[in-house]
């Protein structure tokens, strides 16, 4: 064998050992070139005094480049075939620098994991049915994670960065700016991967923004996102019309009212959320919430 689990023909040949039949359900896809892996270490400056949360961490292709690196790194793998190959090829570090959980890391409380393991920072090549909504628990649960380098689909990664009035602007958008700054750092070619994925891969750079700064705090992030969500139920109708439902929440019953708030927010009463930055959110809802301030 070569030194690495991702040299060429290794990972092929611990499948086989295992006998691990990959499943597209769980975005199984493996990256299977050394020097990607190596480029991500570095990209994501790993370092000594980082413990970092690894989702989806496969045969540890990704784990073993950063295993030497850092202080801790912390796995979680939902595939109970993979994860016992994982403990049987890492046994020399599990239990001291490797952590491995086996669970669904939808179902992970991760202010307590990040609380117990002190981690700030994620690494991982995340599978992409749940990378999206991945990205926002993290960030909303774990406050001592300040940066994740991630890869992830290039769809994903334009819903992040999308500006106003892009195609891509959603409620996504919006409600992950809230929380954090995006950054693309590199394109992975499909030819990085076992089996090549049907979508492109990028590498991003999530820094977490300092919550005070922007006026929501943490207590006030749940109801900002379901704010968000209404707001964008019909993107390109009038953010009045759209906001009905709102309205009766914040006990506001007319629209020239909503119409006044608009106005005091700089915007006309034909705007529209796809034309709204995320301070116009911000705006918006503190005074609807707030009506007398
Ligand atoms: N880090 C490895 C594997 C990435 S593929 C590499 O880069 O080669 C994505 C991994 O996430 C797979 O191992 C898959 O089994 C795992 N996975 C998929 N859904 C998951 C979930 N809900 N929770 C935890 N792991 C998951």
């Amino acid at each position: 064998m070569d030194e690495f689990i991702s040299s060429a023909g290794n990972t092929a040949l611990l499948l086989k050992k295992y006998d691990i039949k990959l499943k597209k359900s769980l975005g199984q896809n493996f990256l299977i070139d050394t020097n990607i892996l190596k480029k991500i270490a570095k990209a994501s400056g790993a370092g000594e005094n980082d413990t970092i949360l690894e989702i989806g961490s496969g045969l540890g292709s990704l784990t073993e480049i950063l295993v030497p690196l850092v202080k801790k790194i912390v796995c979680v793998e939902v595939d109970a075939k993979l994860s016992k190959a994982f403990r049987e090829e890492m046994a020399g570090f599990i239990g001291n620098n490797i952590t491995l959980i086996e669970s669904d890391a939808m179902k992970i409380d991760y202010s307590r994991l990040a609380g117990e393991f002190k981690i700030n920072k994620v690494i991982s090549n995340l599978p992409y049915k749940i990378a999206a909504p991945l990205i926002i628990t993290i960030l909303k649960n774990a406050p001592g994670i300040d940066k994740m380098y991630l890869t992830i689909q290039k769809d994903i990664a334009c819903r992040l960065t999308a500006k106003t009035g892009d195609k891509n602007y959603s409620s996504y958008t919006v409600k992950s700016a809230l929380l954090a700054d995006f950054r693309i750092m590199f394109q992975i070619s499909g030819t990085c991967f076992m089996p090549v994925p049907n979508v492109d891969s990028v590498f991003v750079e999530v820094c977490r923004k300092n919550m005070k700064a922007n006026e929501i705090g943490p207590d006030l992030v749940n109801e900002f996102f379901s704010f968000i969500d209404n707001c964008f139920l019909h993107r390109r109708k009038k953010l009045v019309n759209s906001l009905q439902k709102v309205l009766e929440k914040f006990n506001i019953d007319k629209k020239d009212l909503m119409v006044k708030m608009l106005h005091g927010i700089g915007k006309d009463a034909e705007v529209r959320a796809e034309e709204m930055t995320l301070d116009d959110f911000i705006k918006l809802f503190l005074a609807l919430k707030y009506p007398n301030v």
